[in-house]
């Protein structure tokens, strides 16, 4: 076992968990089934319900109450999920995202060629 293989604790669970579901939804269908918008859906509302830190998984219950996930396309899930982890930074008084860039940060890379 490496010396360094330990436990997460809030924040890099946090932003381990963020790459996921942001990647998740860079890559969800531009035209999802009915089947694939009910599961998404689901995803999100079972995931909010074992996501292992309470107070984050509270207040994720809270924002799913108030701003259902948007699952009619892969932008709009985007879009939607970029909103929910902003309400997140300005909780914890971080800076806002520009959405308008999160499928450079998780699809594309940066325009300026650094990802390549
Ligand atoms: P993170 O916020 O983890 O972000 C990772 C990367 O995502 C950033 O470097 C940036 O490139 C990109 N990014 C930032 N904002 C956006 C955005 N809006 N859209 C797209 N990409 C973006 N911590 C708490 O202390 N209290 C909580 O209540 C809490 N709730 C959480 C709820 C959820 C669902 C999750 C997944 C995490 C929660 N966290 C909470 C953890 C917190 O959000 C951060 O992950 C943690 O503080 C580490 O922050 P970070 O600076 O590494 O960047």
């Amino acid at each position: 076992v490496k010396r360094n293989d330990c436990p997460l604790d809030k924040d890099e669970l946090g932003s381990r968990t963020w790459s996921f579901l942001h990647t998740m939804a860079a890559y969800y269908p531009n035209n999802p089934s009915d089947e694939q918008k009910s599961d998404m859906k689901k995803f999100f509302h079972i995931f909010s319900t074992f996501y292992p830190c309470n107070v984050c998984a509270e207040d994720l219950q809270e924002q799913l109450k108030q701003f259902p996930p948007q699952t009619d396309s892969q932008k709009h899930l985007s879009q939607w999920l970029c909103n929910i982890h902003n309400e997140v930074n300005k909780k914890l008084g971080k800076p806002e995202f520009d959405c308008k860039l999160v499928d450079q940060r998780w699809k594309d890379g940066w325009l300026d060629g650094s990802c390549d």
